[in-house]
């Protein structure tokens, strides 16, 4: 079963104006310097259940106010998690067409376009902004948007396909 770290309700520092952030629970980067070091055990934090999805959704519509969804970690696209991940995007979604999803995977963009797994692809095809790459301290600049190191990019979704944001 997977499992999850957190979710903030309101989070204005993950993403573009108010978000509700997910962050999912086990990462095998384990980058050194990394933020979110007590997410990198896939053991810990909590179950993931049908509870957990319509959680995300009530708070993403909560107080008459429609919020941005971000998805972080730990690592989304690792195979532990993406079953889970796959059924939050694919709920939220449907509950919100017009809501931005934002992904922060540890992985390439490289690395998760020569991957055959259907999961990942359905992810891929349902979120609009991926941010990509592993933290690495020599290349840390807290000044980066989104970003904590100057190796990782920014995707957006363009016409079904990812560009990079300069
Ligand atoms: S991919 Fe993200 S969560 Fe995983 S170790 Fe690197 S910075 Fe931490």
């Amino acid at each position: 079963m997977s499992r999850y770290h957190a979710i903030m309700t309101n989070d204005v520092v993950n993403g573009e104006g108010v978000c509700v952030s997910f962050w999912v629970q086990g990462c095998p980067h384990h980058c050194p310097g990394c933020f979110n070091p007590e997410t990198w055990d896939f053991k810990e934090g909590q179950p993931y259940t049908e509870h957990t999805k319509w959680e995300i959704i009530e708070d993403i519509g909560a107080n008459g106010l429609t919020r941005n969804f971000s998805i972080l970690g730990g690592e989304p696209l690792d195979e532990h998690n993406v079953g889970m991940v796959e059924e939050v995007v694919t709920a939220v979604r449907q509950a919100y067409p017009n809501i931005k999803i934002f992904l922060w995977t540890g992985f390439t963009i490289e690395d998760l376009s020569g991957c055959f797994d259907q999961k990942i692809g359905r992810i891929l095809n349902t979120i609009d902004v991926l941010i990509d790459g592993p933290f690495i301290e020599a290349e840390k600049d807290l000044s980066l948007k989104l970003r904590g190191s100057k190796n990782q990019r920014i995707f957006q979704k363009i016409d079904g396909k990812f560009e990079e944001k300069k």
